[in-house]
């Protein structure tokens, strides 16, 4: 059965964490924008995106960050393009909800992409 990661160490870093003792995730995928980074601050929600496996080479997807923000300003307007210079997933307003399908790797996965 094929996974959806391209090597067992990744695997391991992504779902199980602490490979070198570290204690602290190194490595994240984030399946709503389809990319795999480092984590530079967890807190912050600062990453690193990687376009290769650290372990096996293998090139990684194109991320769907700039994709994701043009699917929705098609699709639902520039009300959901908002930016805090920060993070944006979580700041969208409470009064105008990220459409569901949005809030996971539901969007890309149903478009195809
Ligand atoms: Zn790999």
């Amino acid at each position: 059965m094929k996974t959806k990661y391209c090597c067992d160490d990744l695997r391991r870093e992504i779902e199980e964490g602490d490979p070198f003792n570290i204690p602290r995730k190194l490595i994240k995928y984030n399946r709503q924008l389809r990319y795999t980074a480092i984590v530079c601050n967890e807190e912050k929600n600062v990453d690193l995106p990687m376009n290769y496996c650290p372990f096996c080479g293998t090139k990684f997807p194109e991320s769907l960050s700039e994709t994701f923000y043009d699917v929705l300003k098609k699709e639902y307007g520039a009300k959901y393009l908002i930016s805090t210079g920060k993070t944006i997933f979580d700041t969208v307003p409470a009064e105008k909800p990220l459409p569901r399908e949005f809030r996971t790797d539901a969007w890309w996965k149903k478009r195809g992409l």
